[in-house]
């Protein structure tokens, strides 16, 4: 819990392995930046503010009352920013799918960082690199020796780094989120430790679209077939990860016309985001009654022509399949 004292309290900013979403949705909040900054001075906020990393290693600990960490740990550098925000900060909140699942980067972990620096720097079609150079942790110049953080195998949660406090679900958390969660920490009304700053709803109760119950035996892919705008996209074949993932987000891809992905995270009570999806989408295959011998379940199934990216696009590095598995070289 946060002491509620008379002067303001003190916010950090950090990202990891990010796109830099997660910081334009800060900003998203529009007007009510104005009301952060009346409650809270930003005091670290590398993508805003002229700050070093030294100045946080100067404070003393718990000095910052919350820091919002967006973004993967996949380097060094961002495993030592874990630790060190986590040792100088009261509240540490998991800010976004990356941090909070390992989001968009963790789909990495089905390569290692041999062949993530192959496909990068060698055999991309885009890249001319006639050395055949790949960063290195150390270099030596004229000038001396040049440094770069070293770059895991594995894409891990910031969970998996360091002791998280809470977790702001979202690619990147919706702005209600957001607003919401500032709220609750400046009227110290936080929720026990651990909580994710959501509602304990899915994407399918916020959806308006009409449900009739319906079984499918065809799987469309987005861009195979022009949905009916009132129903509820999974009954028209179109995978929509609605019913595995937590609500918060109004919906607001569905209001697009377009199938959740899945941003939001696992429902409440469900660890397995993926494996739910799957259960769900069995069930409505009708997989789970089936009794005739000729049903070919393989094919039915086959129809999904990306299961990691459909079912685990956010959460590889949470889930229990966390990575694939390697032969040591
Ligand atoms: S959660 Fe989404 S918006 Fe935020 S850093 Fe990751 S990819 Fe970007
Ligand atoms: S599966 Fe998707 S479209 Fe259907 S009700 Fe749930 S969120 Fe809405
Ligand atoms: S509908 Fe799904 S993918 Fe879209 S914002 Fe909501 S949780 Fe994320």
């Amino acid at each position: 819990m946060i002491a509620m004292e008379k002067e303001k309290l003190k916010f950090a900013f950090y990202w990891a392995a990010s796109c830099g979403g997660c910081e334009i949705a800060v900003l998203d909040i529009n007007e009510k930046i104005l009301d952060v900054i009346a409650k809270a001075d930003i005091v670290f906020w590398p993508v805003a503010m002229d700050v070093k990393y030294k100045d946080v290693e100067a404070m003393p600990d718990k000095y910052i009352d919350v820091c919002f960490f967006n973004g993967a740990i996949r380097t060094e550098e961002q495993e030592h920013m874990a630790k060190l925000l986590r040792k100088k900060s009261k509240v540490l909140v998991a800010f976004g799918a990356c941090s909070q699942l390992g989001g968009i980067p963790g789909l990495a972990n089905v390569a290692n960082k041999k062949e993530v620096f192959e496909r990068t720097y060698l055999e991309s079609p885009s890249t001319l690199n006639p050395n055949s150079a790949t960063p290195k942790t150390s270099f030596k110049v004229a000038e001396g020796e040049l440094t770069l953080p070293e770059f895991f195998d594995t894409v891990r949660t910031l969970d998996q780094t360091v002791d998280v406090d809470y977790y702001l679900p979202g690619c990147p958390p919706h702005v209600n989120l957001v607003a919401g969660a500032v709220e609750a920490i400046a009227k110290n009304e936080l929720p026990p430790r651990g909580s994710v700053l959501a509602p304990e709803k899915s994407v399918c109760d916020e959806c308006p679209m009409e449900k009739e119950e319906k079984k499918i035996s065809v799987i469309y892919r987005v861009y195979e077939k022009i949905p009916d705008p009132e129903k509820c996209l999974l009954e028209q074949g179109i995978i929509c990860m609605g019913p595995a993932t937590r609500g918060g987000c109004e919906a607001q891809c569905i209001s697009a016309n377009m199938p959740c992905t899945g941003c939001g995270g696992p429902c409440p009570n469900v660890t397995e985001q993926g494996s739910a999806m799957m259960s769900a989408l069995a069930s409505i295959l009708g997989l789970d009654q089936e009794k005739d011998s000729n049903f070919d379940a393989e094919k039915l199934m086959a129809q999904i022509k990306d299961p990691l990216g459909t079912f685990y696009k956010y959460s590889l590095p949470a889930s229990i399949l966390r990575r694939r598995i390697m032969k040591d070289e």
